[in-house]
């Protein structure tokens, strides 16, 4: 891997954090995205990252304006790209939106130039002829809050090149990612393809009477030495997510359990304010939630 020049395109909440972390690691990174506006939000979102760093990773200030002024901004796509060695791509997940941008970048990125896709949910494959170069092309998927939550799911499609699905590895652990290779395409990756499951179970268990938040957390926490249950996890992902995915699921599906678990997430939690973690009162109430308390494990 010999990548100095990294572009990330789309500087929302997960491209910005891709690229601070990329800038915090040594690269030289160009922040790309579709007019000076969102730049200007991203130089915000990007500079509100600067004390979790302090704060989660022991930096200092120095450091992290180090990072910062490793950072380039550009509003043009040409320019942006013009020597970069990877291009992470971090915009809407919207196949029209991703398409069009793929056809565009690869008119005016340099041959060399690798592109990785950190979409959450749509496959490589789906873009990969719209690239022109799609041995050159896979999936880098990170998780919100990437600097603690240091996932990197590398994802390649059936035409990725071995040589380029190696080095991007290499790459996200020059990031200090803890790399996840995954060899052939997988809807959810790895990660969402375990919990999605569990948390659609727990959540099915509560609609169906079986059992309170607590007693199936505790039953998961005491059965498998898992520092969090289903709802705990819940609560952090945030419940107007999990409502969002459940009432989609529940479209796609008209599976009655679903709706039901989407209608109790939004009637007995949501219109009360109670989003999770984030409000400080979900299924749990924060920050002293009843699973940690030293008791919570015990006979
Ligand atoms: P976001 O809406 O916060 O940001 C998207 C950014 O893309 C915006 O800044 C927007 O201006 C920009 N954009 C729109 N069209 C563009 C174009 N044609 N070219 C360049 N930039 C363009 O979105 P997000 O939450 O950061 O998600 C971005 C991608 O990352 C999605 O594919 C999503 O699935 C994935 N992802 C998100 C999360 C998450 O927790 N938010 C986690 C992992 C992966």
């Amino acid at each position: 891997m010999n990548f100095k020049k990294v572009t990330v395109a789309g500087s929302g909440v997960l491209g910005s954090q891709i690229a601070y972390q990329t800038a915090f690691k040594g690269f030289q990174v160009t922040v790309y995205d579709i007019n000076d506006e969102a730049l200007a939000k991203a130089k915000e979102r990007i500079e509100q990252l600067k004390p979790h760093y302090q704060r989660d990773l022991g930096a200092s200030q120095a450091d992290t304006d180090e990072a910062y002024n490793r950072l380039a901004f550009n509003s043009d796509l040409s320019q942006a790209v013009a020597d970069a060695d990877l291009v992470i791509e971090a915009i809407p997940e919207v196949v029209n939106i991703k398409t069009d941008f793929y056809t565009q970048l690869g008119n005016v990125a340099p041959a060399k130039t690798i592109f990785a896709t950190n979409s959450s949910t749509l496959l490589p494959s789906q873009f990969a002829d719209s690239t022109g170069r799609p041995e050159r092309f896979l999936a880098l998927h990170f998780a919100n809050e990437i600097w603690r939550n240091n996932t990197a799911e590398i994802m390649r499609h059936p035409g990725t090149d071995e040589a380029v699905f190696q080095d991007v590895i290499a790459f996200a652990k020059a990031i200090g990612m803890v790399a996840l290779p995954l060899q052939k395409e997988q809807p959810g990756y790895i990660l969402n393809s375990l919990l999605v499951p569990l948390l659609e179970a727990a959540q099915k268990l509560l609609v169906r009477e079986i059992a309170d938040p607590e007693t199936i957390d505790k039953t998961w926490m005491v059965g498998t030495g898992a520092p969090l249950g289903p709802f705990a996890i819940l609560d952090v992902v945030g419940l107007n997510t999990a409502y969002n995915i459940g009432l989609a699921k529940a479209q796609a599906t008209g599976d009655e359990e679903f709706k039901k678990a989407a209608e109790l997430l939004k009637n007995e939690y949501i219109d009360k304010g109670k989003l999770g973690r984030a409000t400080k009162q979900g299924f749990y109430t924060y920050p002293n939630p009843s699973y940690a308390h030293p008791d919570f494990l015990k006979p």
